[in-house]
């Protein structure tokens, strides 16, 4: 359900999306510049061009990011040393119009990276990386470059600007400065050793993560080892088996779409823990792939920067500029939360333990036996079955239940593009256009849905080019990226109604994008704050479990049905079941991420501070951390999401209390409130976010929302909720 910060658009967009050493990068070679100029080239073909991966072999991946990181410095020299005095439009629209040859580059680099990721990408990534974050150091700590931005920031109320570039001026003025633009040259060089030795450590988390992943397997030999299994089930590990050459066995896989359904519905409580184990003990498992020392290094660099910076801690320095503003008000609703949770999951313990009690298992539950006991209350408490629903669950109409909505709500119509009018990188994926109520352009998406090897887990959102008009009006490229498994020739693909939710998110955060109207590529899409960037995809969820969706969309493969209003209805009754597990899941990670962050520069064991962060906050020992710290990639495949877990439950909150909107306006199809969600999807980063939000609801979001929607008792004292200050 992430959101993948891509290092796409244009300018400084591009730099800034990564995050942050002035290594010097010796000017690509002849042979470099000729490999490289497929991906570097103006995209050419319909839609004011597309990207070329028709054109892409992996040896051209790093020519093309040198090339384009020459070609970006060199123009950010051009616009430092200009002799003409300090301008908007010659210092920061400069900037915006610079960068895009690496950007061009990085997209298709990021492709490969998260979608085609084998040992060559691996090779490319490791080269590359330490030498982006390197050029981004380059950047930021050009003393001509922030003069000339300082100028143009400390003229902005007196220089004619609108309020959009004068939002961009602060924007980049912020960002050097909290990439240490202000430091002294001695600083500066420790800071870019810093970044240098943390890109490598990213690198070096993921990869281990990866191999944890792809290496370890559980292998079933025995009818009796897959009893309780769902033939669905069945079928995805008997082909995983025959890929690993165990013809007709069965193996479960390390991920966690492999992992969760054998342990919702295994009936071996044994083999129910050996899969649980394999599983949280992704990179901590000792030997070459364990993270812990990598978790250490990386916490005592980044808690060297933010003091190097000014700041007392990581977190401090990464929610200055999110919605939250400081740790302190994201603990707070961190901590609001949290009690309801765990009495929630004492409650839940209770109704699963009663059952196993009655079958007398004679056991206690434990982590393995959550989502096995969990799946039996379930069916008990709401008589709902999984398996009920998913023959309804057929993803090439939920992708058309998908385009009704976003018709309904944004007046956007979505077409398929002429097979072979637009390169794809691989087979599975396929493109449509999109266009407004009057025929308009409003951009391209690519759908890339299915799982394979190479690809990373879970589902994505990125940005292959930001919408912006300030130099010509270019439209916006989005994709969505799932790892559903494909169902067998001549059958549908049938996924669950999570996956549906998933498909629905991800499909929110390709909207936000497509809807954006702004001038600067910098500002455009979702190029927004950490903590509000979830809210448009996680309110555009609900329309799934809608009448008008569900009727018109999921119907069952056989009979072609829609989904009978009774199981619909057991749906809705069921939606806050599990509540409990999900929210202390997923709060506990938030929480252990904001305190190490916050945690001072004492040397950090990562599994004693795990431990004992889980042991204060009186974590239920029936759950463990939906990412352990060992491979917890959000906070260390890269700066991203690093002291920021927390980000989706902020923009839940706010996600709450704007569904509440719609139905207090008549329903999840009021025309206004579709209209002035509209307008808030359009703005990108060109106002606050919490100003923005204030207009679309006439109030700050209120945390109560929230509790309601997870079916939480409501805090009794005011909670601080969303909202500017
Ligand atoms: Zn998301």
């Amino acid at each position: 359900m992430s959101f993948k910060t891509a290092l796409t658009g244009a300018g400084i967009a591009a730099v800034l999306a990564a995050g942050s050493a002035a290594m010097a990068t010796n000017a690509p070679s002849e042979s470099q510049q000729q490999l490289a100029a497929p991906l570097v080239a103006p995209w050419t073909g319909p839609y004011g061009g597309v990207p070329p991966f028709d054109k892409v072999k992996v040896d051209m991946l790093a020519p093309a990011l040198e090339v384009g990181i020459a070609r970006n410095l060199a123009e950010i020299e051009q616009i430092a040393n200009n002799p003409a005095p300090p301008t908007f439009d010659n210092t920061i629209a400069a900037l915006e119009r610079s960068g895009r040859a690496l950007s061009r580059a990085a997209t298709v680099y990021n492709v490969y990276s998260s979608t085609m990721n084998d040992d060559a990408v691996q090779a490319v990534e490791r080269e590359m990386e330490p030498k982006l974050a390197a050029f981004f150091d380059q950047v930021f700590q050009n003393e001509a470059l922030f003069k000339r931005i300082s100028a143009v920031y400390d003229a902005r109320e007196t220089s004619n600007l609108t309020a959009e570039q004068k939002r961009l001026a602060w924007y980049n003025y912020t960002q050097f400065v909290r990439a240490g633009a202000k430091l002294d040259p001695e600083k500066k060089k420790r800071l870019a050793a810093i970044n240098q030795e943390l890109a490598t450590l990213y690198t070096t988390f993921g990869q281990n993560v990866l191999a944890d992943e792809n290496n370890e397997f559980v292998l079933l030999d025995k009818e009796s080892d897959v009893d309780g299994l769902p033939a669905s089930v069945r079928e995805g590990e008997a082909l995983a088996a025959e890929s690993r050459g165990k013809k007709g066995q069965w193996a479960v896989q390390n991920t966690r779409s492999s992992v969760e359904p054998f342990l919702t519905y295994s009936n071996r409580r044994d083999l129910r823990e050996k899969v649980w184990r394999m599983f949280v003990n992704r990179g901590d498992n000792g030997g070459k792939t364990d993270n812990n020392a990598t978790i250490a290094q990386i916490l005592k660099l980044r808690d060297e920067r933010a003091k190097l910076i000014g700041y007392p801690t990581h977190a401090h320095w990464r929610l200055e500029d999110s919605m939250a503003k400081n740790p302190d008000r994201a603990m707070a609703l961190m901590t609001a939360v949290w009690p309801a949770a765990v009495a929630r999951v004492h409650e839940e313990v209770a109704d699963m333990q009663a059952i196993a009690n009655k079958e007398g298992a004679g056991i206690k539950i434990e982590p393995w036996d959550y989502r096995y006991y969990a799946e039996k209350v379930r069916k008990q408490k709401y008589d709902l079955d999984e398996t009920e629903i998913t023959p309804y669950m057929q993803l090439d109409n939920l992708r058309e239940g998908m385009f009704y909505m976003a018709k309904e709500l944004l007046g956007f119509n979505f077409k398929p593009v002429k097979e072979g009018s637009v390169p794809v990188y691989h087979p599975d994926v396929k493109v449509w256009e999109v266009t407004d109520d009057k025929g308009g352009l409003v951009g391209l998406w690519y759908f890339d849905p299915y799982a394979r090897k190479g690809k990373r887990s879970g589902a994505w959102m990125n940005a292959y080019r930001n919408q912006e008009r300030f130099d010509g009006d270019v439209k916006t490229i989005v994709s969505n990226n799932s790892n559903f498994v494909k169902g067998k020739a001549g059958e549908p693909t049938l996924i669950s109604w999570t996956d549906a939710t998933t498909l629905f998110h991800e499909f929110g955060h390709a909207l936000h994008g497509l809807s954006s109207n702004v001038n600067y590529p910098t500002l455009s899409g979702t190029n927004v704050a950490r903590d509000y960037v979830e809210f448009p995809s996680q309110v555009l969820e609900h329309w799934l479990a809608t009448p008008e969706i569900l009727n018109r969309f999921a119907l069952n493969y056989k009979t072609g049905k829609p989904i009978p209003p009774e199981l619909v209805a057991k749906i809705k009754k069921a939606e806050k079941f599990n509540e409990g597990f999900q929210t202390v899941e997923y709060l506990s990670s938030a929480i252990v991420d904001m305190k190490l962050h916050l945690a001072a520069a004492e040397p950090i064991d990562p599994d004693a501070f795990e431990r004992n962060t889980l042991a204060a906050i009186n974590m239920p020992s029936e759950i463990v951390m939906r990412h352990r710290t060992p491979q917890f990639m959000h906070i260390f495949g890269g700066d991203g999401y690093s002291a920021g877990y927390y980000s989706y439950l902020w923009s839940d909150t706010i996600t709450a209390d704007a569904w509440e909107s719609f139905m207090e306006a008549g329903g999840p199809w009021d025309k206004a409130q579709a209209k002035k969600l509209k307008e808030l999807l359009s703005k990108g980063n060109t106002v606050d976010p919490a100003d923005a939000y204030r207009e679309f609801r006439g109030r700050d979001p209120d945390i109560g929302a929230l509790m309601r929607k997870r079916g939480f008792p409501e805090p009794a004292k005011a909670t601080p909720a969303p909202s500017a200050n």
